[in-house]
């Protein structure tokens, strides 16, 4: 059987690891990326919002409002769902995402990502133009809506403190809402424009659109299963279909599934994962969304993504490879209709993902603690779609000795004991 060389391997083609086989390619290193998928993109990177959130500078932390945490248990909020009988093997994690989540702790984790937040969107621009594909980025931004004050006042205080950070957004009233959105219907207190996010319309298409820019500057796709990863003389082998791959270093990229090489080498990092759900809709007669719009009080994101109304739910704590639970679909569909004019599902059936999490929500970035030549680049929580090209600069400059753009210490596994 074929045994095929390269610099580096990179395990997992969603956007983390097409990010980083790009910015190693384009340090002189010759990168096998390996998928057990035929093409890239058709991991969590293919169904997310669209979102390219440089306004979000403060991740989703634990909350730590009792009356939310009670609201929370009660399982009955749009925004977040758990399974009962997944809860006691949730539990000590949740405790360490709450203990992760006191406010300095969290404003650390907000500081530590701030510089890969920042560097995000232009990474993305960079790509979209050697890639060929201006029309996978819309500039509109995206608009969060509030129909309590007391949500909209809560919103705003977050506004104000990201404010300091250099966050711009416009704070819309009922007018200025129906002038961007003519379609909404609903009682609101208000809203949050912000301009500066990118939108992609189809997030696992700009995935294929990064691959195949790889694959025309020389970069090979290997099918393969990341469990028969094996250390080989010279470095790390894996096993693929109609070949194996040899080379010096390798990434573990896998999102959600990276446990399924680090577990095996001995390494007990806390990933765990937040299911989340979508569902395309077509839009009613003329009705056109102009910006992704998040209802926050009902919990749900619509975006007018190229096939359809794309409707995201928030989280669902349930084992990575549970059986689909859409009930936060089934809850969002009747309160999504009454909110813009939606048609038919195009879809049929609802789509699950799992946004890979560490406690304190920031990616595991840099070189394993054990093992020559090993690196990890996951865990890139709600921002994986923002973050893949800029985290993947980060790790092909820890991996070719130059200067890292950001300080990668908060990124280290290290940190997990
Ligand atoms: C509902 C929802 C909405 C979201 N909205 C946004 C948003 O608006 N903006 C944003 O920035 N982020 C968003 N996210 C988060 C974002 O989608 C993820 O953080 C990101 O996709 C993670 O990318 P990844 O490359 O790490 O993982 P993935 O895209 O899951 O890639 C992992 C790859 O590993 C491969 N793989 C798995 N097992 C194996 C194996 N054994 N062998 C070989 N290959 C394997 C998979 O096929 C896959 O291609 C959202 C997530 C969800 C669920």
């Amino acid at each position: 059987m074929a045994e095929f060389k390269a610099d580096v391997l990179v395990l997992g083609a969603g956007m983390v690891g097409v990010g980083a086989a790009l910015h190693l390619q384009q340090r002189g290193r010759d990168v096998i990326l390996v998928d057990r998928e035929q093409q890239a993109g058709e991991g969590t990177s293919f169904g997310n919002a669209g979102i390219i959130e440089v306004a979000s500078v403060f991740p989703y932390m634990f909350p730590r409002d009792f009356g939310q945490i009670l609201r929370y248990a009660m399982n009955r909020t749009p925004q977040m769902r758990y399974s009962l009988a997944d809860l006691p093997a949730f539990l000590p994690w949740l405790m360490r995402y709450y203990l992760a989540s006191s406010p300095q702790r969290a404003l650390h984790s907000a500081m530590a990502e701030l510089p890969l937040i920042r560097r995000s969107l232009i990474e993305h621009e960079a790509l979209i133009e050697e890639a060929g594909v201006p029309e996978l980025l819309r500039r509109t931004g995206w608009i969060k809506l509030y129909r309590s004050d007391a949500t909209l006042d809560a919103a705003l205080r977050d506004f104000e403190r990201a404010k300091q950070y250099g966050v711009a957004g416009d704070v819309l009233d009922a007018a200025a809402i129906a002038a961007r959105e003519p379609n909404l219907t609903g009682e609101f207190s208000g809203a949050i424009h912000y301009p500066d996010p990118g939108f992609i319309p189809d997030p696992g298409g700009l995935a294929k659109a990064y691959a195949a820019l790889f694959s025309r500057k020389g970069g090979r796709f290997l099918l393969g299963d990341a469990k028969t990863l094996e250390q080989a003389p010279g470095g790390w082998r894996i096993g693929g279909a109609g070949g194996a791959a040899v080379a010096r270093e390798v990434v573990v990229a896998l999102g959600p599934w990276s446990d399924l090489v680090f577990r095996p080498l001995g390494y007990s990092i806390p990933l765990a994962v937040k299911r989340g759900y979508h569902l395309h809709l077509a839009a009613r007669g003329n009705a056109v969304l102009h910006h992704p719009v998040l209802d926050s009080d009902q919990g749900f994101v619509l975006a007018p993504m190229n096939r359809g109304i794309r409707l995201t739910t928030g989280v669902e704590f349930s084992g990575r490879d549970r059986p689909p639970t859409p009930v936060q679909i089934e809850r969002a569909l009747p309160k999504a209709h009454g909110f813009f004019p939606l048609g038919e599902a195009i879809d049929a059936r609802p789509w699950m993902g799992a946004r890979p999490c560490l406690p304190d929500m920031l990616p595991v970035i840099g070189k394993a603690p054990r093992h020559a030549g090993l690196w990890f680049d996951f865990g890139h929580q709600h921002h994986g779609l923002t973050l893949g090209p800029a985290t993947g600069r980060l790790l092909a400059e820890m991996m070719t000795g130059e200067t890292p753009f950001a300080d990668p210490a908060p990124f280290a596994a290290e940190r997990f004991g």
